[in-house]
């Protein structure tokens, strides 16, 4: 009999483990806690919220909002726990972290299919195998992940840029120019005079910052600095780094402008842009004031905040199929965190894709991708479509979807109607299943 392994009982791997046996297919979940601990989680139970107890949004007019109603539909674990246990929060979907655990594991325990092996994986097990070991994987088995993937491709830590929905940035300030007119033109530039980088500058240098951990020495000792932090150096680090303006010229005027924020295409389909060289520690509130300083981000909608975490991650868009499998081995699947996915719900949401393709692989059906219209088939897509050389991880948002057409330039009516179109997508596609 066909067993299927899954690494990590977080919220990807418990995730997993349910659709995998619920679709009558054994499973062996190895989990390492209590017996080796990660610097973040204090229980031995499955599905530990390490930080908030928020699941963030509940509500349609949000991505992760539509992501746990798609969920639902697709008998999620995670989400049927977290419902089973809310705590009042406005619209967002919170709960008691010690019931919310305690409910998975018991769930996820009991099942008559599940055997839970409490160790720590070292070697990448062969056979059906889900990895789900999260963005603490232990030092063993990230060294063997480094040596799958191959050094350079797997990452200890995101020192993310900020991205931005297309559609939110005001056409008429920005222009698309490369530097020196080299190549194609690939970037929107926003410049800007004297008196607004002062402005800017400013803000940025005063801004409130996340306290500062112990694994970031060693970010910035690779030279990754944030941007707040380059900028304390002086006013010139900027003007000669990140927002050099020299071969910026607008075309409008023919003139350099003081300063030039420039961002970079971050999806296929060109509905993100990320601000280039903006990685940073800003709190989210004083984040977004101090962007929407910059001429042409006024409105900026934020789909990712800059973060800078201790996060384990591989290079999914070399790595892994839409269907969360390693291309070069087809009984191997990726969950979680570890695949470039941002967030509780989005870990748990590929945890449930990943365990759905992993009993169709045992039992030799065709493998899943979702619709990219669905908030599900969006974050697939993404991770596996985003440019391999500046990856970073993503939350759920719907900037990532399809957009609609013609148009809609009212935000609230663009996000109901995307939200509808992926609901129903999801549907259709559950009854065929
Ligand atoms: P996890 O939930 O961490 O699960 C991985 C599991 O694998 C763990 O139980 C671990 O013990 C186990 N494991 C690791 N290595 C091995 C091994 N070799 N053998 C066996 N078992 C192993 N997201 C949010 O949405 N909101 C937040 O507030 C938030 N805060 C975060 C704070 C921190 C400090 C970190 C690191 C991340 C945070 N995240 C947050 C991001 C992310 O959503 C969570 O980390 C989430 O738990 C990821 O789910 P996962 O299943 O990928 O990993």
């Amino acid at each position: 009999e066909t067993k299927v392994n899954v690494v990590g009982a977080g919220l990807a791997g418990s995730e997993a483990a349910w659709q995998i046996a619920k679709a009558n297919i054994p499973v062996r979940l190895f989990e390492m806690r209590p017996v080796k601990n990660t610097p973040a989680h204090h229980t031995d139970k499955f599905a530990e919220l390490v930080c908030s107890n928020s699941l963030r949004s509940n509500a349609l007019s949000n991505a992760v909002g539509v992501l746990k109603e798609e969920m639902r539909k697709l008998d999620s674990v995670i989400i049927q726990s977290a419902d089973d246990c809310a705590v009042p929060a406005g619209g967002a979907l919170a709960v008691d972290r010690h019931e919310f655990a305690n409910l998975v594991t018991e769930r996820v325990k009991n099942h008559p299919l599940v055997e839970v092996i409490a160790e720590e994986v070292t070697e990448i097990p062969e056979g059906p195998t889900v990895i789900a070991s999260g963005p603490l994987t232990s030092e063993a088995l990230s060294k063997q992940l480094k040596e799958l993937t191959g050094e350079e491709y797997l990452y200890f830590y995101d020192a993310a840029a900020p991205i931005i929905e297309v559609e939110s940035i005001d056409r008429e300030k920005v222009y698309l120019k490369s530097r020196y007119d080299k190549g194609d033109a690939a970037y929107l530039n926003c410049p800007m005079n004297e008196e607004e980088f002062d402005r800017f500058y400013e803000a940025l240098i005063s801004a409130e910052t996340v306290p500062l951990k112990e694994f970031e020495k060693e970010i910035f000792f690779e030279g990754c600095m944030p941007i707040e932090v380059l900028a304390k150096r002086g006013k010139k680090t900027l003007l000669f780094g990140p927002m050099k303006p020299v071969g910026l010229e607008d075309p409008k005027t023919g003139k350099r402008p003081y300063a030039v924020v420039q961002l970079r295409q971050d999806n296929q389909s060109g509905t993100l842009y990320n601000i280039v060289g903006f990685q940073t520690h800003l709190k989210w509130g004083p984040q977004k004031e101090v962007l929407q300083l910059i001429p042409g981000l006024e409105q900026a909608e934020i789909v990712r905040y800059g973060v800078m975490h201790r996060n384990t991650f591989i290079n999914s868009p070399k790595f892994l199929l839409p269907t969360y499998q390693y291309k070069g081995r087809e009984d191997l699947f990726f969950a979680g965190q570890i695949t470039g996915v941002e967030g509780y719900v989005e870990s748990a949401a590929s945890g449930l894709l990943a365990g759905m393709n992993a009993v169709r692989y045992v039992t030799g059906r065709e493998q899943i991708v979702l619709p990219p219209e669905t908030i599900l088939g969006s974050m697939a897509n993404y991770i596996t479509t985003a440019n391999e050389k500046n990856f970073q991880p993503m939350n759920a948002n719907f900037g990532l979807l399809p957009p609609i057409e013609p148009r809609i330039k009212n935000k609230k009516e663009r996000y109901e109607q995307l939200a509808t179109r992926a609901l129903d997508t999801i549907q259709n596609f559950s009854k065929r299943l």
